[in-house]
């Protein structure tokens, strides 16, 4: 599926064509970094820092746009917090981004909050 398809489809509880639903489902044996009940976080396939971790909805959310359950945004946050604690960064600071559209550099069209620190992190622009 194009991932313009993918984004078109919206919410739904589980696409089986989307590797962050079958990551979060628990489906390709990937090691969480911490979960909630709605939320989890793995580290990202290709770090671009010494900590970069993902946080994503267990249900498919294909952006920020998209997302239209408060409780799953708060457990979202929470979860990126919790992230940040446990991998050391709360003495120094980190950085959590989304990117929303194929324009602001989405690649993968499931919602998902990098985590980032462990460095001194560039300008955003
Ligand atoms: P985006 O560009 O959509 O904001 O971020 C997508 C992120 O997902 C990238 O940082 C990329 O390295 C990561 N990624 C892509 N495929 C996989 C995967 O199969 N597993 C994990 N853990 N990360 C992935
Ligand atoms: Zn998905």
């Amino acid at each position: 599926m194009s991932s313009a398809s993918q984004q078109r489809r919206g919410n739904q509880s589980l696409d089986e064509n989307c590797i962050f639903c079958r990551i979060a489902n628990g489906e390709l044996a990937t090691e969480f970094v911490a979960e909630s009940e709605h939320a989890v976080a793995f580290d990202d396939l290709k770090p671009i820092a010494p900590v970069h971790v993902l946080v994503v909805p267990k249900r498919h959310v294909s952006g920020l746009r998209e997302l239209d359950d408060p409780l799953v945004a708060a457990e979202l946050l929470s979860l990126a917090t919790e992230v940040a604690e446990a991998r050391g960064l709360f003495n120094t600071g980190y950085r959590v981004v989304t990117n929303d559209g194929e324009v602001a550099g989405q690649t993968i069209f499931h919602l998902h909050f990098h985590v980032l620190g462990g460095q001194r992190l560039g300008g955003m622009g």
